[in-house]
């Protein structure tokens, strides 16, 4: 059954509903499957992209997150300049050749602003040539304008899930966190020219297969150039948290994400897959493992270390490294896994270069 569905030229919904429920030995199956794809399309490659989350401060309050604006637990933090350029230097004196910048969302000209003077200046620090994608949630078009014209060239905003019901029973019913307000986003970035990225989370309270294989599907037709997806992953103090009790277990939840990042390797075969933190938060190497079935790219964290634990998303978010000290996260080889580290190569998404 498995391998007359892995012959297919395209997978129907239901099919994909059958792979993600596949038992142990039909899922190594369709491990080996979409291993070989990634070895053709991309090689035995990962990316570098040295994680920055310089600002913990969010206007919103997703029901999942450890950082919304409501969590009155949470110390709030907001690097200063100085420290991000310091850390985008560390990138490129190590040849990531890539960051992100990760925030919460604010929406406000001082903010527009900062990130636009931040873009230009890292451009100018690294010669313009690290490759910068930015994760600062939603905006309106022209902000998104002014920061593709200051440097930034791919930017990563998750859909959380492709079920419009869903969407709404995770977080608050108001203007501000509207499906279709993320779904105009994604459009306008794709629309600007930025190597568009998206993600979902996988094992949320209420989600079920099926929903998993419509966000699959969803990525495939929008077209998407990156994804960055991974479990869902408890925080105590988040409302999400008294559904505890009706999620998968923790190793499912990995198992339904490793399948994940398979199905979308097969479906989309040159597009950039990162293997994100949040599954390393469940197991130590299930980053590699997410590298060897399909994921290319990994991040690094390279947020300053007075700050890293601040941005406390979930629980048991792995500690960032400390760029000064022997508890590095910096790769300190040439290999992650069994793949090898693309230092000095941008690896953008050969989906979105041929279009
Ligand atoms: N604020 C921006 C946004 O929402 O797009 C960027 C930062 S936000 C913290 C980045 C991602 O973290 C979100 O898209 C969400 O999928 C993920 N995230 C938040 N809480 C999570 C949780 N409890 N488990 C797993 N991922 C989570
Ligand atoms: Fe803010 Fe992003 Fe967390 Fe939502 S997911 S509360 S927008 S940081």
């Amino acid at each position: 059954m498995i391998k007359s569905i892995l012959n297919k030229s395209s997978f129907t919904h239901s099919d994909i509903v059958q792979l993600l429920e596949a038992n142990k030995q039909d899922t190594k199956i369709l491990f080996a499957h979409s291993s070989k794809i990634k070895e053709h399309y991309i090689g035995n490659k990962v990316y570098l992209r040295g994680l920055i989350e310089f600002s913990n401060i969010c206007e919103k309050n997703c029901y999942y997150c450890g950082i919304r604006k409501s969590n009155k637990n949470t110390k709030r933090f907001n690097l200063n300049d100085e420290a991000i350029l310091s850390a985008a230097l560390f990138a490129y004196k190590n040849n990531y050749a890539s960051l992100v910048l990760q925030s919460g969302e604010i929406q406000s000209n001082s903010f527009t602003s900062r990130i636009e003077k931040l873009l230009r200046k890292i451009h100018k620090l690294s010669q313009g040539t690290l490759g910068i994608t930015l994760s600062c949630g939603e905006q309106n078009k022209n902000t998104y304008e002014r920061w593709l014209k200051a440097g930034a060239r791919r930017y990563l905003l998750r859909i959380e899930t492709s079920n419009r019901t869903l969407y709404k029973k995770l977080h608050p019913n108001n203007n501000m966190h509207s499906f279709d307000k993320r779904i105009e986003c994604l459009q306008s970035l794709k629309e600007l020219g930025y190597q568009t990225g998206t993600g979902v989370m996988i094992g949320l309270p209420f989600q079920n297969t099926t929903d998993l294989a419509n966000d699959l599907l969803f990525m495939k037709n929008f077209d998407i150039d990156m994804c960055g997806m991974g479990p869902y992953i408890l925080h105590k103090d988040t409302p999400l948290y008294k559904y505890t009790s009706t999620l998968l277990p923790i190793q499912k939840r990995l198992e339904l994400s490793l399948k994940m990042v398979a199905i979308l390797r097969i479906i989309m075969k040159d597009i950039n897959i990162a293997a994100t933190t949040s599954l390393q938060a469940i197991s130590s190497n299930a980053r590699e493992h997410a590298v060897e079935i399909g994921a290319n790219v990994i991040m690094p964290n390279i947020t300053p270390d007075n700050y890293r634990d601040d941005y406390h998303l979930y629980q048991n978010k792995p500690k960032s490294i400390n760029i000064n000290s022997q508890n590095t996260e910096h790769p300190k080889t040439t290999f992650f896994g069994n793949a090898e580290i693309g230092f000095g190569k941008y690896g953008d998404s050969p989906h979105f270069l041929k279009k």
